[in-house]
């Protein structure tokens, strides 16, 4: 099977600014960021969306979101931020490798578009 982008840029395949690095994730500044902060959190194992999470998954997905809250308290927004996943082509995902958007620095409006 090919490789998911996100596989790439993990792999170093593809450039990135990569702001954190563990065993079981990555966090980069999104190329095309909607906000002064705007990270996305990867794990490494490529799950398409959120829905194919399974029972075993669920400590990764606790970490995604510590790391989300550890890449916005480093960028200096602990405070307020949000973190978003699209699930799905419906929600807007575009990439299918789960990834979490954390995003802040600029006043965010609810509800989201
Ligand atoms: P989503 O639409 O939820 O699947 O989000 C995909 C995100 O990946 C978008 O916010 C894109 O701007 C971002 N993105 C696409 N290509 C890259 C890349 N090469 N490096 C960093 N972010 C990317």
């Amino acid at each position: 099977m090919s490789k998911t982008l996100f596989e790439k840029i993990i792999d170093r395949e593809i450039p990135a600014g990569f702001v954190h690095e563990d065993e079981l994730c990555v966090a980069i500044k999104d190329v095309n960021p909607q906000a002064p902060m705007h990270v996305l959190v990867i794990p490494r194992k490529p799950m398409p969306r959120l829905c194919d999470a399974v029972p075993e998954d669920q400590a990764l997905l606790g970490h995604l979101l510590m790391v989300a809250n550890k890449v916005a308290a480093d960028a200096g927004y602990g405070e307020a931020y949000r973190v978003v996943i699209n699930n799905g082509a419906g929600s807007g995902q575009t990439v299918f490798h789960l990834h979490l958007h954390v995003v802040g620095g600029r006043p965010l409006k609810w509800p989201p578009g």
